[in-house]
């Protein structure tokens, strides 16, 4: 009899620890990878010192670093979208939040969206003056609002209503912006953020002018499997009419589906919200069957260089592989995955 029930106990244990060694489901959820960019544009080694990238490389790396911090924690990838994105809006370097571009009139004019590829909602906001983290006020309508897609005053008194304060407008001015306002006032231009050096040496020139763009955006996967998307930008400096770009477009600029993939564009919007870039590369997924690789270089280097469009986009699908591509020389880009890789480029 004790010899029986020894032989049981015994049974018993090696079924446990051979139960230990199979992977648990939490285990097999932990592959999580984000992505971010910084705008693309014209953007040439030739034109920027080492010093100079290490600048921009830094605020991607602190982004990155942000996201993943949420995602190892088992933090959605709606919470790490918006943590990268604060960091690079809060940078006078890109164009978003602080640093935005300005309009005709001398005022910066922020656009943002953010979008949950779990149950596809979104939020998004267009045409505000007095937001400081746009991205984050996205976020409060995709979480809370009935609606979409809010903009400019009203969207504001929304913000007000969400406990987000104004904040006043001088807070976004940067010497640079206003000069390159100058520079397109006087060409009667609508000008791209960033360009080729202009006169000036110093950094902040660089990033000015035309055929660069500065928007920012960011796309993750959680352990849960759920992607996300986000961009924030200032638009194009010297817009007027009360222009709005691609980048507050869900399907156009930010566009994400659990089914298929998270994206993120930055480029001149025009050119995204006629092929609908965001969400063509999803529909190429989910009808054409196609992988992440092969719809996002279909619609970025096909399909927008066949309309003479300029820009790129950040995508991840729920495998976490992670695709950018642009048409432009460069684009300011960095991705993180859980084993901990990473890598940031700008050309
Ligand atoms: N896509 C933005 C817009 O057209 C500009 C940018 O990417 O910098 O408003």
């Amino acid at each position: 009899m004790i010899r029986t029930l020894t032989i049981f106990a015994l049974l018993l244990l090696i079924m446990e620890s051979c139960e230990k060694n199979l992977p648990t489901e939490r285990e097999d959820k932990k592959i999580f990878a984000l992505a971010v960019h910084g705008g693309a544009g014209n953007i040439k080694k030739l034109n920027l010192t080492e010093t100079e990238e290490e600048q921009f490389k830094t605020v991607i790396d602190s982004a990155l670093q942000a996201g993943y911090l949420i995602l190892e924690k088992g933090g959605s990838a709606k919470d790490a979208v918006v943590a990268a994105i604060t960091i690079l809006e809060d940078s006078p370097l890109f164009n978003a939040g602080r640093g935005a571009v300005f309009n005709h009139d001398g005022i910066n004019e922020l656009d943002a969206s953010i979008m949950e590829g779990k149950n596809l909602e979104a939020g998004a906001v267009a045409s505000l003056r007095h937001i400081k983290n746009p991205i984050q006020l996205a976020l409060v309508v995709l979480n809370d609002s009935k609606y979409i897609f809010l903009s400019s005053d009203g969207a504001e008194k929304y913000a007000q209503s969400n406990g987000i304060e104004l904040i006043d407008p001088k807070y976004f001015f940067t010497d640079h912006r206003w000069n390159q306002l100058q520079e397109a006032r006087k060409n009667n231009e609508m000008k791209l953020d960033h360009s080729e050096p202009s006169n000036s040496s110093s950094l902040l020139n660089k990033l000015s002018g035309e055929d660069k763009f500065g928007t920012v955006g960011c796309v993750a996967l959680d352990q849960d499997g759920n992607v996300v998307a986000g961009t924030s930008t200032g638009g194009l400096t010297n817009k007027d009419f009360g222009r709005i770009g691609d980048s507050p477009i869900i399907g156009a600029g930010t566009y994400a589906n659990n089914k298929t993939c998270a994206v993120s564009c930055t480029g001149r919007g025009e050119d995204f919200i006629r092929l609908s870039v965001a969400h063509e590369i999803s529909a190429q997924m989910m009808h054409g069957k196609k992988n992440l690789k092969s719809a996002v270089e279909d619609v970025i280097q096909n399909q927008l260089k066949s309309i003479d469009g300029r820009g790129g986009c950040i995508a991840i699908d729920k495998s976490g592989n992670i695709i950018m591509s642009f048409t432009t020389t460069g684009m300011y880009r960095g991705w993180m995955r859980s084993n901990g890789s990473k890598e940031i480029s700008i050309y």
